[in-house]
């Protein structure tokens, strides 16, 4: 046929749909998840298309996702009547790979050089269509765009290129179709081709999925004992194999924890269980129901301008819109799930959500919520607060700086390093249980590492009164600490700034006779100094803050730190 084009994939999807081929993951049967779980997103996006753009020409009748298997020719089709793709979509979505953690999972895997933790970052990253090439040694895929009228055929073998035709009487939607892998005939533990097979998979990954997932029945499937196929029955009864319901709607009791977890891989694109299940329902004027996930892992794109997903917000079971800023502030954007909510319009925008009353004061229980159950974890589980706080601290620290509001909730979570334990960070309340007699402030001192920070001469006054010092080493740390005057009513002291006082010691008190004399003796060396280092530093005093070394640099109290300093001048200013 005329118009076939072939096409070379990108190099990031070459080096992933390698690690697919030989089959990385040991669980294969996740294909069928990431399938179900495109067509179930493709389903979502025409209902919403079709609410925003009633001119639309797409048909909305029964939109559902179609299971078929052939025995005989060893294949498995995933079919949807959802949005589907134009040439330039399949080009672009299906060729290349966009998301920018993917070039660092790479990376990493490549560089990781035992087998154990190669699982690990592979089981923290989600494949999607390209898992398809664990199984099959070729995949189709004929997608029509809803409103569009040229359909589009992708092939390929998964080995370097793939091809794209146009199609003329392509249905809308999108069919995948995989030619399984003859290896895997002989072993019944990944037979794709059997009803049975597929039905269970889907009863454990994809039952919540909220379109009817159907399948030709069992009559039609396996009733014949001599081998006849279905076709002679006319066409097979077709049967809804998943439940379709909504679990944040469904009573906690009636929801195993497994459950949970499969719906917070569907949503979250994680391959690990969560960390935390939150559940909340509120009744009466303003109705929600939401499910929240705590990860146990940090992603790839954390930190990353253009990560996305974070809360999905639902209308009475439909689903609206990804990544709900207005539903979680972006401290807590690691936190996934769900919020459904009763009385808005499908049509709302992202902008309406952001003025809408009701929805700030939804947003205001949920993040109440998510940081109480931080505080329960931390009571009920050190093991888990510590995952917690290594995965996610850095970024809930973000919160200190603008949520004024829960500030002292998120003090209260929050963990240091500190001179106390080199091991374990501290929380404030247990630095202020161990605070000494006399000590009056909770003192920090901020730096690149812990050892520059534990060799810094500002330290020495402290070591020598056997004074507790927090030791903040994230870049976030130099920011909040301005920030937040106090907790409990102890201020925040910075080692390395103004004039400390110990035990009365102040610099700048006029101290004793022996002091006197001292200041006396030095005050040329003094007066040299300063005229000698006028370019560099504002003053030079005697201090009583130095045991062993000669001589440090102070910030005054409202000066910059130095590695403030260094954050203001990354960033140009
Ligand atoms: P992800 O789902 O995480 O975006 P995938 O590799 O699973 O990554 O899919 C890549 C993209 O291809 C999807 O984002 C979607 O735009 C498109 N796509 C995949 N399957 C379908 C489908 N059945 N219908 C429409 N678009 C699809
Ligand atoms: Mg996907």
């Amino acid at each position: 046929t005329t118009g076939v084009e072939t096409f070379e994939f990108q190099v990031e999807a070459r080096q992933l749909l390698q690690l697919m081929i030989h089959s990385i993951y040991s669980n294969k049967d996740v294909f069928l998840r990431e399938l179900i779980s495109n067509s179930s997103d493709a389903l979502d996006k025409l209902r919403l298309e079709t609410l925003r753009d009633g001119d639309l020409e797409a048909d909305t009748s029964d939109l559902h996702i179609a299971l078929e298997v052939d025995k005989e020719q060893r294949t498995l089709t995933v079919r949807d009547n959802g949005i589907g793709m134009s040439h330039d979509d399949v080009v672009q979505l299906i060729g290349t790979i966009a998301n920018s953690g993917t070039a660092k999972f790479l990376k990493e895997l490549k560089e990781s050089q035992d087998a154990a933790a190669s699982q690990d970052l592979i089981g923290q990253f989600g494949v999607g269509f390209y898992s398809s090439f664990m199984v099959a040694d070729e995949v189709t895929l004929l997608t029509r765009r809803a409103g569009e009228t040229q359909g589009t055929r992708w092939v390929s073998s998964g080995e370097g290129t793939y091809t794209i035709e146009q199609v003329e009487d392509a249905p809308q939607g999108t069919a995948v179709t995989l030619r399984l892998k003859p290896e895997d005939a002989e072993d019944h533990l990944f037979d794709y081709s059997s009803p049975w097979k597929i039905r269970e998979i889907v009863k454990r990954y994809s039952d919540f999925i909220t379109w009817p997932i159907r399948m030709a029945g069992e009559s039609a499937t396996s009733s014949s004992e001599d081998d006849s196929t279905p076709e002679d029955g006319g066409t097979p009864e077709l049967e809804t194999i998943n439940s379709m319901k909504a679990l944040w709607a469904r009573p906690r009791g009636e929801v195993t924890d497994e459950e949970y977890n499969e719906f917070y891989k569907h949503i979250s694109h994680d391959w690990t269980d969560p960390l935390e299940t939150i559940r909340m329902q509120a009744e009466g004027t303003f109705e929600y129901q939401s499910l929240l996930f705590i990860p146990s892992r940090a992603p790839q794109d954390l930190y990353m301008q253009d990560r996305k997903r974070g809360v999905q917000l639902y209308v009475k079971r439909v689903f609206i819109m990804d990544d709900c800023e207005a539903l979680m502030p972006e401290y807590l954007r690691f936190v996934k799930g769900v919020v459904d909510a009763a009385d808005l319009s499908l049509n709302v925008s992202r902008e309406a959500l952001q003025q809408d009353r009701q929805i700030q004061l939804m947003r205001r229980r949920l993040v109440k919520k998510v940081l109480s159950t931080v505080k329960d974890m931390m009571s009920d589980d050190a093991e888990r607060y510590a995952t917690f706080w290594k995965e996610f601290g850095r970024v809930l620290k973000e919160g200190l700086l603008g949520d004024f509001e829960n500030r002292d909730a998120i003090l209260e979570v929050s963990s240091f390093g500190s001179t106390h334990d080199a091991e374990q960070p501290t929380t404030l309340r247990q630095y202020v249980e161990r605070m000494k007699d006399g000590q009056e402030h909770i003192y920090y001192a901020t730096g690149e590492s812990r050892s520059i920070v534990e060799n810094s001469p500002h330290m020495e006054a402290f070591q020598a009164k056997g004074y507790e010092v927090l030791v903040l080493t994230d870049p976030i740390d130099e920011l909040w600490v301005d920030a937040v005057p106090e907790f409990e009513g102890k201020q925040l002291r910075s080692v390395a700034k103004g004039q400390v006082d110990l035990d009365g010691e102040d610099e700048s008190n006029e101290g004793g006779p022996e002091r006197e004399q001292q200041k006396k003796d030095f005050a040329d060396l003094l007066s040299w100094m300063t005229t000698t280092l006028s370019e560099q530093v504002k003053e030079v005093r005697l201090s009583s803050r130095l045991t062993t070394s000669p001589a440090c640099i102070v910030g005054d109290t409202h000066d910059v730190t130095p590695a403030l300093e260094n954050i203001y001048r990354a960033m140009g200013q």
